[in-house]
């Protein structure tokens, strides 16, 4: 059985491609099989983090009728599988969301699990993955702005009658100013799922062209995504964090390469 995940939030910026990324990453590190899929048709950039901007065939040549999406899976030496988008500026112009729906139904039995990365905004765009998928999980980063944001997410995942599994708020920094995360569950009426802390490491495997969980083994965000990821899964996860220091940038180069 393959369940859908939409990845929304409203704000753009508060790491809704870092955390399909990441978060499939770390189902994989679980066994799960993952594809993910970019569905910011207007701006995207998930094949950019993991690397390459651009592949033969994207999720924009399925919506046209060309292909079939699932004619459009790509390997990533993590483990993942990768719908991308095509970063052209004409092909954002001609988006064809009637056909969103099938396109998807097409990665049915392709995987346990597939997330979706969806685009910010209240637009047909974001509905389009709302409408597509079995349940939603929002992001947002612990300030008012982006909370009120995620608030708007949610309603529209209410009008269309959709699940919200919850939210993940990312980039926590433990800092006085943040919103507390009761403050967060209160606002938006739905449970944290769970906490990513700020991590420049995020940057780092960014550079890396992989996930930080592959990228980086080591570094205390990659402890976060998989906790995060048991939880969904309703499976134990106990981290085993070395006290030794987190490895620098150039490190963490050599040993992304020598696992690609
Ligand atoms: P969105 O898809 O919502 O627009 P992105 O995933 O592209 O957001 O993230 C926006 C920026 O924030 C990126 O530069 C990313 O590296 C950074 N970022 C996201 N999450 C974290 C984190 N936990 N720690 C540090 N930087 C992060
Ligand atoms: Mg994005």
């Amino acid at each position: 059985m393959t369940t859908f995940f939409g990845i929304l939030c409203a704000k753009g910026g508060v790491g809704k491609t870092t955390t399909t990324i990441n978060l499939a990453s770390a189902f994989v590190s679980f066994g799960r099989d993952v594809i993910i899929v970019d569905a910011d048709l207007t701006a995207p950039n998930l094949s950019i983090h993991l690397g390459v901007p651009t592949f033969p065939r994207s999720i924009h040549d399925a919506l046209a009728g060309e292909i079939q999406l699932s004619e459009c899976l790509y390997f990533h030496p993590s483990g993942l599988r990768l719908v991308p988008g095509n970063i052209g500026y004409e092909h954002a112009k001609t988006v064809n969301l009637q056909n969103f729906y099938s396109a998807l139904q097409s990665l049915k039995q392709k995987a346990d699990i597939v997330l979706v990365d969806g685009a910010p905004g209240i637009t047909p765009e974001a509905y389009a993955v709302i409408q597509a998928v079995d349940y939603i999980i929002t992001i947002t980063t612990p300030d008012l702005a982006a909370v009120s944001d995620t608030r708007r997410t949610i309603k529209m995942v209410h009008e269309a009658k959709k699940e919200i599994l919850g939210v993940i708020v990312n980039r926590v920094r433990g800092e006085e100013h943040e919103l507390p995360l009761e403050n967060i569950q209160a606002f938006l009426d739905i449970p944290v799922l769970g906490t990513i802390p700020e991590d420049s490491n995020i940057r780092a495997a960014t550079q890396l062209h992989g996930p930080v969980l592959y990228t980086i083994p080591d570094a205390p965000v990659t402890h976060a995504y998989k906790r995060l990821a048991a939880k969904l899964i309703g499976q134990e996860y106990t981290a085993i964090v070395e006290q030794k220091k987190i490895p620098s940038f150039k490190e963490g180069l050599l040993k992304g390469w020598r696992l690609g």
